[in-house]
């Protein structure tokens, strides 16, 4: 339910944009050719992307050589992650604003993140089985509270434009339900976090998540503490791969 009031409020500022022509989804400078560019040359031109140097593990951009100090620390679950963006600027007020009132921004993220995945990752796989996203739940009262997730609008785009790559995939958003109330994570350390998130997820279909590869969504990578646990359940739940693809990560801890 509280998905169609969104839908309504956001198809309303949409039509109102509309009769002025079309507008960047980051400033609301006209633009000529939306949906094909969401974005201004300007607005695009601030988001900080990933580049080549990134971790083999955790996806995030890093320094040095090898994996990044986070992931020598704790070594997260999921098989491999993927993040076309650094989180920081324009990329971090862009994301908060994704998280906080503008889900539309989700269009942007999610087709940036299907093709930086199906750049870094899919375009190079031999056998082209199904993928299975998996947004990472919001307990419910959050949920209610935000009036949507922001993972499933990233994974519902996502979808759409990996889907049109010619890639066979689909959402699971109840594959994955979050059961427990955690405490806000900004404060924390990995290992607060670990303890914070331990028990929180549950694999709420588990015949839908056996022998499956999995793409895990989410919108930040800080520490990985909440994919990681995320992971280890649709592991443990008889996911073949965990593969996990964010819109933006942290810069490696130095
Ligand atoms: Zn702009
Ligand atoms: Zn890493």
């Amino acid at each position: 339910m509280e998905n169609n009031f969104w839908a309504k409020i956001e198809k309303g500022i949409r039509g109102f944009f509309s009769r002025h022509g079309y507008t960047c989804d980051g400033c609301e400078a006209e633009i000529f050719d939306y949906p094909h560019r969401r974005l201004c040359a300007d607005c695009e031109q601030k988001m900080e992307r990933t580049g080549e140097n990134f971790c083999p593990k955790c996806g995030r951009k890093k320094v040095a050589d090898g994996v990044c100090t986070d992931c020598k620390g704790n070594l997260p679950k999921f098989t491999r992650g993927f993040s076309p963006f650094v989180y920081r600027e324009q990329v971090a007020a862009m994301v908060n604003r994704m998280k906080n009132g503008n889900p539309h921004l989700a269009l942007y993220f999610g087709e940036q993140m299907a093709e930086y995945f199906a750049e870094k990752y899919l375009k190079n796989c031999a056998d082209s089985e199904e993928l299975i996203l998996v947004p990472v739940p919001l307990h419910k009262s959050k949920r209610i509270e935000r009036g949507y997730n922001q993972s499933e609008r990233l994974a519902e785009s996502i979808c759409e434009r990996l889907q049109a790559l010619g890639y066979s995939a689909r959402v699971e958003t109840d594959l994955l339900q979050k059961r427990k109330e955690t405490a806000p994570q900004k404060q924390m350390t990995y290992r607060e976090r670990m303890e914070n998130v331990a028990g929180a997820y549950h694999v709420h279909k588990r015949k839908e998540c056996k022998g499956k590869t999995i793409l895990l969504i989410d919108d930040v990578l800080t520490t990985g503490a909440t994919s990681s646990e995320c992971a280890a359940r649709l592991f443990g739940a008889g996911a073949k791969e965990v593969y996990f693809l964010v819109a933006a990560a942290l810069l490696e801890r130095r």
